[in-house]
C-alpha cells in the first residue's frame, strides 16, 4: 500500500487555527513552487504538487475541513471513487474552481491550458478606454466596440462538421498531454509536452465544420456599453462580466476588463478624492481681501480671500474633490494654492500710487496727513491697480 498520508495542515505548513486566508497563501506558494509547468517531468514535484492541491481542496472548503477535523482521513476514505488520493477528482469541476481562483492571477489566466473535458470559464480579455479628467471625477457612459468569439451556431462550438463529431486524440488518449522519455548524460528523463495532434484539446476533428473552420468560434464585432463610475481613477479597471472569451465544454464566458485611462487636465490635478490647483490672486487682493473666483469641476466659485494673504497660500474647497468610488455622495476637497502675482506694465498712474503707498509705509513725509491719509493712498493704490 502506498506510505501514509500526510496531514493536510502538515503538508501546507498551517497552523490548525490558521484561517482562509493563510491558507490560500499557503498554498499558492507551495503550488508555484511544484506546479508541472515548472517542473516538467519531475514526478516528486508532481507528487508534492498534487498532495498540497488535496490538501487545499479540503482545507478551503469549510464543510471538507470541519470533517477533517473531526475524522482525519478517514473522513474521505472509501467513499466516492476511491482513486488515489483519497477519491478526489483533478480534473472535477470542483478543482477547477480552485485552480481559476489561485491560478487566475498566478499564471496571467492560465486555466485553458490545461487539457480538461470539464466546463472551463474563457478567458479574460482587456481593453483600454480614454476619459476626461472631468468624465472619471462625475462618471460616465462609453461604447466600445470589440472582436468578440461567439459560439459557432452550425456546430454549436464543437468545430466538427454537423453530424459528425470530435473523437478522442488517439496519440494522448484524450489527455492533450504526451510524456517523452529522453535519454540524457543524467539517465532516463520524462518530459511532458503538449500534444501536437490535438494540440492540448485532448480531441480531434476529422471532418471540420464549414462555417469556422473547426475552430468552433465565429468573431463578430461588437459594440459594448461600458459604465465608468465616478471617482474611477488614472489605471483602474472595470469589470464586465461575461463579456470575455467564451468558455469551454460548456463552461461560463470569461470577463472583460477595461481599464480606464484618464487624461490630463490643464489646471487640476487629483491625488485620491483631492484635487489640486493653483489659482492667482492680485497683490491688492492679498493686501486688502476681497472676493476671488475659482474654478472647480462644479464650475467657478466664489471665495473670500482674508486681508494679508501671502503667496502660496493653501485653501480648502471642501466638498468640491473627487467623489469617493464606494460612495458617490461621499467627496474630497478642492485645495487652491493662491499665488500672489506681483503687477508688471504699470501704467504712469500705477506707479505713482505705488510711490505713494511707499512712501506712506516707509513714513516718509507727503502731501498727504497720515493716520487718516494712510486709507486714501491704499484706495488709490487699488483703484489704480484694479483696472
Ligand atoms: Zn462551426
Ligand atoms: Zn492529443
Amino acid at each position: 500500500m502506498a506510505e501514509q498520508k500526510r496531514d493536510y495542515y502538515e503538508v501546507l505548513g498551517v497552523d490548525k487555527n490558521a484561517d482562509d486566508a493563510a491558507i490560500k497563501k499557503a498554498y499558492r506558494q507551495l503550488a508555484k513552487k511544484y506546479h508541472p509547468d515548472m517542473n516538467p517531468g519531475d514526478q516528486e514535484a508532481e507528487k508534492k504538487f498534487k498532495e498540497a492541491s488535496e490538501a487545499y481542496a479540503v482545507l478551503s472548503d469549510p464543510d471538507k475541513r470541519r470533517q477533517y477535523d473531526q475524522f482525519g482521513h478517514a473522513a474521505f476514505e472509501g467513499g466516492a471513487g476511491g482513486g488515489g488520493f483519497g477519491g478526489f477528482d483533478f480534473n472535477s469541476a470542483d478543482m477547477g474552481d480552485i485552480f481559476g481562483d489561485i491560478f487566475g492571477d498566478l499564471f496571467g489566466g492560465g486555466r485553458s491550458r490545461r487539457a480538461n473535458n470539464g466546463p472551463m470559464q474563457g478567458a479574460n480579455i482587456r481593453a483600454q478606454i480614454r476619459v476626461t479628467f472631468e468624465e472619471a471625477v462625475f462618471g460616465c457612459d462609453k461604447e466600445i466596440e470589440l472582436t468578440l468569439k461567439d459560439e459557432c451556431e452550425k456546430c454549436h462550438g464543437t468545430g466538427a462538421k454537423p453530424g459528425t463529431s470530435p473523437i478522442t486524440c488517439s496519440k494522448c488518449g484524450g489527455k492533450g498531454q504526451v510524456v517523452y522519455t529522453q535519454q540524457s548524460l543524467f539517465g532516463m528523463v520524462q518530459n511532458v509536452r503538449t500534444c501536437p495532434e490535438c494540440n492540448g484539446t485532448g480531441k480531434v476533428i476529422k471532418e471540420k465544420c464549414s462555417d469556422c473552420y473547426g475552430t468552433g468560434y465565429i468573431s463578430n464585432k461588437k459594440k459594448i456599453a461600458v459604465t465608468v463610475p465616478a471617482g474611477i481613477d488614472n489605471g483602474q479597471s472595470i469589470r464586465i462580466r461575461g463579456k470575455g472569451e467564451p468558455g469551454v465544454n460548456g463552461g461560463p464566458r470569461g470577463d472583460l476588463l477595461v481599464e480606464v485611462l484618464v487624461s490630463r487636465h490643464p489646471i487640476f490635478q487629483r491625488q485620491d478624492t483631492s484635487i489640486y490647483s493653483t489659482a492667482p490672486i492680485s497683490f491688492v487682493t492679498a493686501a486688502l481681501g476681497g472676493t476671488v473666483r475659482i474654478k472647480t469641476v462644479d464650475g467657478e466659485v466664489e471665495y473670500d480671500v482674508k486681508a494679508g494673504t501671502q503667496t502660496d497660500t493653501r485653501v480648502r474647497l471642501k466638498g468640491k474633490g473627487v467623489p469617493s468610488l464606494r460612495n458617490k455622495n461621499v467627496r474630497g476637497d478642492h485645495y487652491v494654492t493662491l499665488v500672489v502675482q506681483v503687477p508688471t506694465d504699470l501704467s504712469k498712474d500705477a506707479k505713482e500710487a505705488l510711490r505713494a503707498y511707499d512712501d506712506v509705509v516707509n513714513g516718509i513725509s507727503t502731501s498727504g496727513k497720515s493716520g487718516k491719509g494712510k486709507k486714501r493712498f491704499m484706495d488709490k493704490v487699488k483703484e489704480a491697480l484694479d483696472e
